[in-house]
């Protein structure tokens, strides 16, 4: 057994000081009475709750703009480029330098929205090399395993697209079953995903929804990141992208939709009240130009939601809460959108970060309670960015002003 005494424990949303949290087989055996010797603020481990970790390797790249502004399209050609030119050594290599970033940033859980499958045809190669990063690193993973069959709505797969490709049902869910029966179940699990409604038809987005009920997985989708995305559908089934799941599929908490840049106000009511998650990727959305989420209304419904790196440009999960609620500012013209029932910005943002992750990629963790996963984020209270700050204003203080460099460790605990 091994017990921590924090200067600091983020316990039921305020921080606490002499707690002890004892941690047995991985996850936290007790919270007592401590002496506040371990350094730092504990929070509950980072959850990065999207991430595409290949894509670190486009940091820098596709920022040049000599013929005019340019679209998330743009930025897509960008990305195929690299997904031709990736070796499978040196997509591991970006795998292991994303993972390791990421827990620089405080992120002990990551869950990867993986749909680069293939080296060579039909290898799925790229699967396991993500996993051996994952381990390489140290980093918790839940494996969103993408089907991707389409290049868009009734269009084949091309170029780059093939190393994606996900050719019949069965034989996705014959790997996908393949990679559940191979990893741990505890530092490493595997999820679903249907690209997108671009990408996947709905007939076989409902059979997946099915298939992971069945299984007990929990399911992503990018969703309405793009207008073209919706009106391309609207033309396809007469209906947006979202309010075609609603319809064709049993929206549950285990159902992340991803994005909901450009959701209406309808579609986005039925899915909350179907008890769906939407997870934002507030710094690659900007990157993107994609828009802005209309978070007013998904706080007001009660709605959880959780945060992603995604393209991974910038790994910082300090910045994407800070960014969640500063891009509403901006847009609103009003200050405090992402709060909780009482107000509180830094509760909200943290929940975010943590148990909202958690609660996306189906693991109990994401909160500093007895039972849950033993992973924290230790923020170094002494640091000059945190300097002034009480228990009662730290929360916000990290997230308006502190960058990674105040985080101190992140500890991940194995059984
Ligand atoms: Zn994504």
């Amino acid at each position: 057994m091994t017990v921590y005494n924090p200067e600091l424990t983020w316990i039921n949303g305020a921080f606490l000081s002499n707690r002890s949290i004892a941690v047995e087989d991985g996850k936290i055996a007790a919270i007592g009475v401590g002496d506040n010797s371990d350094k730092g603020a504990f929070l509950p481990g980072f959850v990065n709750a999207h991430s595409h970790s290949f894509q670190r390797g486009l940091r820098g790249r596709g920022e040049t703009f000599a013929t005019g502004g340019d679209s998330f399209w743009g930025w897509r050609e960008e990305m195929y480029k690299l997904v031709d030119e990736l070796s499978l050594d040196q997509f591991r290599m970006l795998c292991v330098q994303c993972f390791s970033e990421m827990r620089q940033a405080g992120i002990t859980t990551v869950g990867e929205f993986h749909y680069f499958h293939h080296d060579k045809q039909n290898d799925f190669a790229m699967d396991t090399a993500v996993l051996e990063a994952a381990t390489e690193v140290g980093i918790r993973i839940v494996l969103l395993h993408a089907n991707y069959s389409h290049g868009g709505f009734g269009k084949a797969l091309s170029g780059g697209q093939k190393r994606f490709a996900t050719n019949s049902l069965d034989a996705w869910w014959e790997r996908v079953d393949e990679l559940a029966g191979a990893v741990d179940g505890s530092m490493q699990r595997i999820g679903t995903v249907a690209h997108s409604v671009r990408a996947v038809d709905i007939e076989t987005i409902k059979e997946i929804a099915v298939g992971s009920v069945q299984r007990g997985m929990p399911m992503h989708i990018h969703l309405e990141e793009q207008r073209q995305e919706i009106e391309a559908c609207l033309e396809e089934h007469g209906v947006t992208p979202m309010a075609l799941l609603n319809d064709a599929m049993d929206v549950s908490p285990m159902v992340t939709a991803v994005h909901c840049t450009h959701t209406a106000a309808a579609d986005m009511e039925g899915w909350l009240t179907s008890g769906g998650n939407v997870c934002l990727c507030p710094l690659t959305e900007a990157n993107l130009a994609d828009g802005i989420c209309d978070m007013h209304r998904i706080v007001m419904k009660g709605g959880c939601v959780s945060l992603g790196t995604d393209s991974n440009a910038r790994i910082s999960m300090v910045e994407e809460m800070r960014s969640m609620e500063y891009s509403q500012r901006l847009h609103r013209e009003e200050r405090g959108v992402c709060v909780d029932s009482s107000g509180m910005m830094a509760n909200y943002l943290i929940d975010a970060a943590t148990k909202n992750g958690a609660r996306c990629l189906g693991i109990s963790g994401g909160e500093i309670a007895v039972g849950k996963l033993a992973d924290f984020t230790v923020i170094d209270i002494d640091h000059m960015q945190l300097s002034g700050a009480t228990v009662e204003t730290l929360g916000a203080a990290l997230c308006c002003g502190a960058d990674n460099s105040v985080i101190l460790k992140t500890i991940v605990s194995s059984s």
